[in-house]
């Protein structure tokens, strides 16, 4: 039986193909986050720079991991990135469109080119819905295609993300953690968009599982040159995906680049201390152990300088004061003033 491959529904661009690889599909500059936080009776506000200045590009058919402890601002770069929630500050540009100063009118439809998917898919599906119906709800709020074309539409996308079209009729409680974040996948793929965000897509899910999912992500990726932003705690994860890799502290990039020399010779202290806390990495391994002690500061005191200064070994009084920023170092961005002194 010849396998019934998905594609872009009627009234939806099709998804990217090999010859868009190269083109810049997102685009950030500067972004930030900011959140007034309320102290308490007689206090004054407080601000929480949740994501204070993140840029990169993302090309089609690319995958951006973007790592770090919870709190680090991995989640709110991600509601920012998928539009539901809009910066304080900086330019973001999704398939070529500039969202930071669009109508609410034009927001709509460039919503439909980046999709997200959730950590957990027993909370991300509506369990009054069957799958069908989860499916279906995005096809006919968006696109032109007939009952019919839609029901042939999901029943492929259901094959592609390797479910029993049959089990439309199925309620998410009926389907195995795995299966639902499948289910998960296919409403986020369903409109074919260019850009997929995936905040934890797997972390709860069975070890025994974990892979699976990667490996349909990947499969999707080959497939339709989706581009991913893959935001993950666990290296292990990031390593199996990206292509490139960007390290976040308390809201910052500390260090950014190709998986390749990033995960081969990590050069700031936090990325190595993450590795050495990961015993898979075998390159971090080889290297000199970084114990990552104490927690991450509260965003709402954040240290002066580097941010990671109370927790780093090489830590001296420049440090504590100046906050270091990105610069170019051995094919990658990298924010330390002693990287030189470290690796020398
Ligand atoms: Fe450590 Fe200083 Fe580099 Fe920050 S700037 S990571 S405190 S050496």
């Amino acid at each position: 039986m010849s396998e019934t491959v998905f594609a872009a529904p009627p009234g939806m661009p099709s998804a990217p193909t090999a010859d868009d690889a190269g083109r810049a599909v997102l685009a950030a500059q500067e972004l930030t986050r900011f959140y007034s936080v309320n102290q308490g009776f007689m206090r004054p506000q407080a601000t929480v720079k949740a994501l204070n200045g993140v840029s990169f590009t993302l090309a089609a058919g690319r995958t951006l991991a973007v790592v770090g402890e919870s709190g680090c601002g991995k989640s709110t770069l991600a509601r920012v990135l998928t539009l539901i929630e809009a910066p304080t500050s900086g330019r973001l540009m999704v398939d070529a469109t500039e969202t930071t100063a669009a109508s609410a009118g034009d927001l709509a439809p460039l919503r439909t080119r980046i999709q997200m998917v959730f950590q957990n898919p027993y909370a991300s599906l509506n369990p009054r819905k069957t799958v069908g119906q989860a499916l279906d709800e995005p096809l006919a709020i968006n696109t032109s295609a007939s009952r019919a074309e839609r029901g042939e539409t999901i029943a492929a996308m259901m094959r592609t993300v390797g479910l029993r079209p049959e089990h439309v009729a199925r309620y998410p409680h009926m389907f195995s953690g795995g299966q639902r974040q499948r289910v998960a996948i296919a409403r986020a793929m369903i409109l074919s968009p260019a850009i997929v965000v995936a905040d934890e897509p797997v972390s709860a899910l069975d070890v025994s599982i974990q892979a699976q999912i990667l490996n349909l992500f990947m499969d999707l990726q080959d497939r339709y040159a989706t581009s991913y932003v893959f935001v993950s705690h666990n290296l292990a994860v990031v390593e199996h995906v990206a292509d490139d890799v960007m390290v976040m502290y308390l809201g910052r990039a500390v260090e950014h680049g190709p998986k390749a020399a990033v995960f081969g010779k990590p050069l700031h202290p936090y990325t190595k201390a993450l590795m050495s806390a990961t015993p898979a990495i075998k390159a971090a391994e080889r290297r000199v152990k970084i114990p990552l002690i104490g927690e991450l500061p509260s965003p709402l005191r954040p240290p002066p300088g580097c941010a990671f200064a109370p927790r780093c070994p090489y830590a001296i009084d420049r440090c504590r004061e100046e906050v270091p920023t990105l610069r170019k170092l051995d094919g990658r961005l990298v924010a330390c003033h002693r990287v030189e002194d470290i690796e020398g």
